[in-house]
């Protein structure tokens, strides 16, 4: 008799969520670990100075260039990048024992990154945030006041050629109410669970 149980995914789903500086990729995900809270975000390697209020192994794992490097060498990334100036990995290891115990895991990276995790992870669900609009996506990054001015000018460049990526994504969500763009990412983890793979 048939087993439908063969038909389940087996491994974690890996969410890739990307989408131009200052769309709000941060708040959106916040938001949908709430309402899913067993889906694992990654806390990915950066060379960048730490904010205000950020932490190692909370936002994100600060290392030297001189320590990234090494672990380029070691082959420690499933994928890594620069982005406005310096250098970001998400840790391979992570990644991969995460999916293997059935767990989902969502990345929130680049551009470049995502395209490479679709590489090496054919089936890895793509995600891609817009702004409700250029001018809305500016005004938005302007008023993080985070950024010194010849970043923010490079961010405000680097958003429109982010945005060109969109074509290798599967879903795009405008980040509109934190709250709905959140709600629309569950909704699709949701209907990628239930997705009827081919038998084991
Ligand atoms: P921020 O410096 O504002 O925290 O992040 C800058 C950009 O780097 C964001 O688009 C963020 O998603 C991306 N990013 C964070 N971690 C990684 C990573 O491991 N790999 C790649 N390719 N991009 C990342």
């Amino acid at each position: 008799m048939l087993d439908w149980n063969n038909y389940r995914r087996r491994t974690g789903l890996v969410i890739v969520l990307s989408g131009p500086s200052g769309v709000g990729k941060d708040c959106v995900l916040e938001e949908f670990i709430k309402l899913c809270p067993d889906v694992r975000r990654c806390i990915t390697y950066t060379t960048r100075t730490p904010r205000a209020g950020e932490g190692s192994g909370k936002d994100y794992h600060f290392v030297s260039v001189e320590e990234f490097g090494r672990m380029v060498e070691d082959c420690w990334f499933l994928e890594f990048a620069e982005v406005h100036g310096n250098l970001y990995g998400t840790p391979r290891s992570w990644v991969e024992e995460e999916r293997a115990a059935g767990r989902d895991v969502v990345l929130k990276i680049d551009v470049q990154g995502g395209v490479a995790v679709k590489r090496q992870i054919p089936d890895a669900v793509m995600v891609f945030l817009v702004p409700p609009s250029l001018e809305e996506l500016d005004r938005r990054l302007r008023s993080r006041l985070t950024e010194a001015d010849a970043e923010l000018t490079k961010r405000l460049l680097d958003a429109r050629s982010e945005l060109a990526y969109i074509s290798s994504y599967e879903y795009m969500i405008e980040n509109d109410v934190v709250f709905g763009a959140a709600s629309k990412l569950r909704a699709i983890v949701i209907a990628e669970r239930s997705r009827i793979v081919s038998g084991h």
